[in-house]
């Protein structure tokens, strides 16, 4: 059934990687990405998709394609591109500019690879309905915006996707990664951190520089403060098990003899569990009250958590059936395991929605041999990888085996005719 299903590809490959290419040069921020959602939509109505809806959660795109009884499969890719100069020096490089949110004019680059993975799943969603003779079931296509905003997928949800659509009794989604170019590389379980982002002010008392008497001093309260946060990760969370804490903004004061009177703390947290989520939450609260206590602080400090992201778990039971598919089709050599990624990805609010498995799998991007040879003598860090000015993915065998992988996940979890 695979290999009739993806017999298909040589005809499409070609138009396949023009739209790749097309997506690259034209990236849309977060949010804005109108021409790149009505282009694949486009491309579903071209295929076959007689229900295609766009903005689904602003500018999400939804396909469906019922093929009878069977079950539901959601086919997930995000779409969205970043503020960054591209250095690629590719012949198809982004020069794009646009406003960002903030007013802002920045330099726009697909620097995620969330071009690849729209161009391999308007494949996946193109082979699926040429083929319809081959499986049953309904196959829901999502084009998912704002990933790196950590907001698209709960917009959509929001929208009202699921009852609007149809409910899916999987999830299955991919990300391009810093590997070598046709390989699949896996986890099972939590596989994508959780992130959590809080905003500390500390509260002093401002006053003359020459006369620390008079004050409360919030820049050394703020210094205590990263200094303690630090030993939480070293001293309270189990050795087993990972978490990060970053003070990534620190703001205090406008000239050296004023003791300013507040000072702010921009902390973010990534965790794999929810037990060392709230270990870690609580703690840096903790420390921030009692560091405030420490220093006399005038006011209790201001704590307040924004941007959270649950932790991406792929079912361990789905994700061993999926994987046990890409082993039979691409041979147990090009299918490797991984370790945890300290990033985020929003793709399992989808399936947390719905209480169904989300299946989530990387794939690689790179020049194939030099990246073996970086990966066997360590040094895959000195790579280009996602979000770097210098991270495109070469088009061959990337996108190919970016669609065989959703089409043979696909196939996994639809029903035989
Ligand atoms: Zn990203
Ligand atoms: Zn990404």
């Amino acid at each position: 059934m695979r290999d009739a299903v993806l017999g298909g590809l040589p005809e499409i490959r070609e138009q396949l990687a023009g739209l790749y290419r097309h997506l690259h040069q034209h990236p849309e921020l977060s949010l804005r990405e109108t021409r790149t959602a009505a282009l694949l939509a486009r491309r579903l109505r071209e295929a076959g998709y007689e229900e295609v809806t766009e903005q689904v959660g602003v500018t999400g795109v939804v396909g469906v394609l019922r093929n009878g009884e069977g079950p539901v499969v959601m086919l997930r890719a995000d779409i969205d591109a970043l503020p960054v100069e591209e250095q690629t020096g590719l012949p198809y490089a982004s020069r794009v500019r646009a406003t960002d949110q903030d007013g802002r004019e920045v330099p726009v680059m697909h620097a995620c690879g969330h071009d690849m993975h729209a161009a391999c799943l308007v494949g996946a969603a193109t082979l699926l309905a040429r083929s319809r003779d081959r499986w049953r079931g309904t196959l829901l296509v999502v084009f998912q915006p704002a990933e790196e905003l950590g907001v698209g997928a709960r917009g959509m949800v929001d929208d009202g996707m699921f009852e609007r659509f149809a409910r899916p009794d999987i999830v299955l989604g991919q990300h391009v990664a810093p590997l070598p170019a046709g390989f699949v590389g896996y986890g099972t379980g939590p596989v994508m951190a959780a992130a959590d982002s809080l905003d500390i002010t500390l509260h002093g008392r401002g006053g003359h520089g020459s006369r620390p008497e008079s004050t409360v001093d919030p820049v050394l309260m703020a210094a205590h403060l990263v200094t303690r946060l630090q030993g939480i990760v070293a001293r309270e969370v189990p050795p087993a098990e990972s978490a990060v804490v970053t003070v990534g903004r620190l703001q205090a004061g406008t000239k050296d003899n004023i003791i300013p009177d507040r000072a702010e703390l921009g902390v973010n947290i990534r965790t794999y569990t929810p037990q060392t989520r709230e270990l870690v939450r609580s703690a840096i609260e903790r420390l921030a009250r009692a560091e405030s206590a420490a220093s006399a602080a005038v006011a209790e400090p201001d704590l307040v958590w924004s941007g959270s992201l649950p932790a991406l778990v792929s079912d361990p039971e789905a994700t061993s059936t999926t994987i046990a598919a890409f082993t039979a089709h691409f041979g147990a050599a090009r299918v490797q395991t991984m370790p945890q990624v300290n990033a985020s990805e929003d793709v399992g609010v989808f399936g947390t929605a719905l209480g169904v498995p989300t299946v989530f799998w990387f794939w690689g991007g790179l020049d194939t041999g030099p990246t073996l040879a970086a990966l066997q003598e360590g040094r895959l860090d000195e790579l280009p990888g996602n979000h770097s000015p210098f991270f495109a993915p070469v088009v061959e065998p990337t996108l190919t085996t970016g669609v065989e992988a959703l089409t043979v996940a696909a196939l996994t979890w639809l029903g035989s005719p």
